[in-house]
This record gives structure tokens, sequence and C-alpha cells, in this order.
């Protein structure tokens, strides 16, 4: 009686591991459950510049690197 138990036991056993083992094997072929979304790399934030416009010419230049205008009395430095 008991050795049918143990068999009983082991075929489950080796059922469950079994059904393990192929779901194991189905994810890594089928990529798990349904397709994998993309994904898409962040695009790089856009170079956000402080600008200043100057009172003289109307331009607007990058604070910092501005590029004077042909004016002689453009505040920025050139
Ligand atoms: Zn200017």
């Amino acid at each position: 009686m008991l050795p049918k138990i143990l068999l009983t036991v082991l075929i489950v056993l080796a059922v469950f591991y079994g059904y393990r083992h192929l779901k194991r094997v189905a994810g890594r072929i089928g990529g798990g459950a349904g397709p994998q979304p993309t994904v898409k790399p962040d695009p790089p934030p856009p170079a956000v510049e402080e600008t200043s416009r100057c009172p003289v010419c109307g331009t607007y230049v990058v604070k910092g690197r501005g590029r004077r205008c042909e004016r002689p009395d453009c505040p920025f430095p050139g």
C-alpha cells in the first residue's frame, strides 16, 4: 500500500516540476506573458539655456556666452 502512495506522490511531483520547467522554457522562448513593450530611451532633455533680450538691439542671447551685436551701445560683452 505504501509504495503505491509513494509512486503517486512521485508522479505528482514529476508533473509539477515538469510543468514548472515547461513554463520556464516557454517563458524564455515567448518572452513571458504577451509581447514585451519596446522600451524607448528617453530623449535627452532640450538644452534649456537662459536667454536674455538685449534692450538695445532686441536680439535674444544666451546668458554667459552671448554675442553682442554691431551696435556700440550693446550691453552684452562680446
Ligand atoms: Zn545688442
